[in-house]
């Protein structure tokens, strides 16, 4: 039965595929392919696992007090039988031997089949005992993970199995989880939770792919290989669609690949506009080969490289200053000799790392958004801060780096950042190591106090960089990544533009170089507004560049300043909008 989920379109395109469904469970265990002699091995594994999840139940049991209530007893024994039961064991070892999953992938698959059927029971009881299979597999993982696998990880079209049309389907999708999914051709992303300028929708879209995420209940009413289409432009997604509708689809798709095919062209010309005032496009990476994308897409420079993507997905510890050095050296010397940003670790909030234990109190946060994140964290971790400014001091030496600090507010925690910066330089200094003694150091403009008093800023650093996804979200109190306000985050809310008017106002007044980088910078539809604001730098996605230069192309910026002071002098948001809608126009 066709039916259609509406969500919140977070990045562009359309997409055509099966539903490839991930349980949360699965996304905490390694996907891979076992290779055809490694398979008996594999299901060794298995058993081994049981067996040892079996003596544990064993212990329990034998270590009930005894007064202990007789439900307790009947809870394991039921565990046991589970533990047992052919739905689970044998379909797991079914999909070990016929599709050569890893046993840990073959049990979350597995765990999602037997939910799947548990959620259409009607008896309350009986449903509720999905939650006991799922503890029993959880069980079962946790002794894996005390055995790891010999078997060799393919990681290229593991997950899809060899089918290239496969679209994750999912509850949530971590960012970090996200960058997995770089190395494997998946066609799409749908999830239930989420808003536009999550981390997740972000990586999304450093992808390339279509996504709509916030469609809520996607990941329940959406079966595994359904056929699917997902319209990252409307956040639609249309399951099981008539062929009337899959034929306009399929032409749809086919005029976009046109489309794009003409933006080429666009490629090798200088970005100016029509009254010839040359524009900087930027592109934002999350990952040091992310910049062979960027190169390709013609950017002149990384206007952000998020570097806290590199401290994701390492258990437990953070990675070492070499590793670190190494990472940064790689992403300047693919940029040859163009400037790369590099901005420092910003965690907390939704992107979380291992590393972020209790002792930081980030775990019982009430307001992670609010908390210790980003250059907070930095700073009061300053060993971890130190061993990442000596890791992209001594990278700078081979190429053109530039330091950009996340969410800073007050004059003092500037000056503490450039403190230990000093330190970190007099520490290179004293073993003789090089760096780029002018390397420059600048700030996001993403906390509205930022905005506001952005003359303790322009007095202390080389350049600013406007965050507009954080600024939106602290401007207008909404959490960017929570769909349930998902409707009230508004880029055009006048308070929003006010604050970017002013900062770049107030730069280009103190001969501060000034850029956007969050994601109103890739939105073609602003593009106008932010020129017509005095935006000279943008910072966005490759795949966004060449639409926004097609606009800077079109674009008077003489034309411009009327329109814009209509779009800054209207409050009420119909006034607003046409004031937007002529400033298109021009
Ligand atoms: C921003 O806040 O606009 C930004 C570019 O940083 P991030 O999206 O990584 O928070
Ligand atoms: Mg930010």
């Amino acid at each position: 039965m066709s039916f259609t989920l509406h969500g919140i379109p977070v990045s562009r395109g359309i997409a055509i595929g099966r539903a490839y469904l991930i349980a949360a469970a699965a996304l905490d265990v390694d996907h891979y392919l076992v290779e055809p002699d490694g398979i008996d091995n594999e299901i060794e594994r298995f058993h081994a696992a049981q067996a040892q999840v079996h003596a544990e139940l064993d212990a329990l049991r034998d270590d009930l007090a005894a007064d202990a209530p007789s439900e307790m007893g009947a809870f394991i024994n039921v565990h046991s039988m589970i533990l047992n039961d052919a739905m689970l064991v044998h379909e797991t070892i079914d999909l070990v031997r016929t599709r050569r999953y890893n046993v840990e992938w073959a049990l979350t698959e597995q765990l999602e089949i037997l939910s799947r059927h548990f959620d259409d029971i009607e008896d309350e009881y009986l449903r509720e005992r999905k939650a006991d299979i799922q503890q029993v597999v959880e069980r079962v993982l946790k002794a894996l993970a005390g055995a790891p696998s010999t078997a060799t990880l393919v990681v290229d079209g593991a997950a899809t199995n060899g089918h290239n049309d496969m679209i994750v389907v999912a509850h949530d999708i971590a960012p970090a989880d996200m960058l997995q999914f770089k190395t494997q051709a998946f066609k799409g992303f749908v999830t239930d939770l989420g808003g536009r300028t999550s981390h997740t929708a972000i990586v999304a879209r450093s992808l390339g792919i279509p996504a709509s995420v916030g469609v809520q209940q996607a990941s329940t009413l959406i079966r595994q290989n359904d056929l699917i289409i997902v319209d990252g432009d409307h956040g639609i997604v249309i399951v099981d669609p008539a062929p009337i509708v899959l034929e306009e689809y399929s032409y749809r798709q086919s005029e976009k690949v046109l489309e794009q095919r003409k933006l080429q062209r666009l490629k090798f010309s200088p970005t100016q506009t029509l009254d010839g005032t040359k524009i900087d496009l930027c592109a934002n990476i999350e990952l040091p080969d992310d910049a062979k994308t960027a190169l390709d897409a013609g950017a002149m420079g990384v206007g952000l490289f998020r570097s806290e993507f590199l401290f994701m997905n390492h258990k437990d510890e953070l990675p070492e200053e070499e590793e670190q050095f190494e990472a940064y050296r790689r992403a300047i010397e693919l940029m040859n000799g163009r400037p790369v940003t590099i901005r420092t670790i910003d965690v907390g909030a939704d992107k979380p790392i291992d590393s972020m234990g209790s002792g930081d109190g980030y775990e019982t946060a009430q307001n992670p958004a609010l908390g210790l994140r980003a250059i907070r964290w930095s700073l009061s971790e300053p060993q971890m801060f130190m061993t990442q400014l000596r890791a992209i001091l001594r990278a700078s030496a081979f190429g053109r780096a530039k330091i950009l600090i996340p969410m800073l507010a007050h004059a003092q925690e500037i000056d503490q950042t450039l403190d230990l910066i000093h330190e970190a330089k007099r520490q290179l200094d004293d073993a003789g190591i090089d760096y780029d003694r002018n390397v420059q150091i600048g700030a996001m403009i993403e906390i509205p106090a930022a905005a506001i008093a952005v003359r303790l800023f322009l007095k202390r650093l080389d350049f600013l960089s406007i965050g507009t996804n954080d600024l939106i979200q602290y401007t207008l109190a909404i959490d960017r990544a929570d769909n349930a306000v998902a409707h009230l985050y508004d880029p055009l809310h006048p308070a929003v533009l006010h604050l970017i008017a002013f900062t770049l106002r107030e730069a280009k007044a103190a001969g501060v170089p000034v850029s956007v980088c969050g994601e109103m910078a890739g939105d073609p539809t602003v593009t106008r507004l932010l020129l017509g604001m005095g935006l000279t730098e943008f910072s966005m996605h490759p795949s966004q560049l060449l639409v926004v230069k097609q606009e800077i192309l079109r674009a008077d910026l003489k034309a411009l300043q009327k329109p814009v002071e209509d779009v800054l002098a209207a409050y009420e948001p119909a006034e607003l909008l046409a004031a937007l809608a002529l400033l298109q126009k021009i």
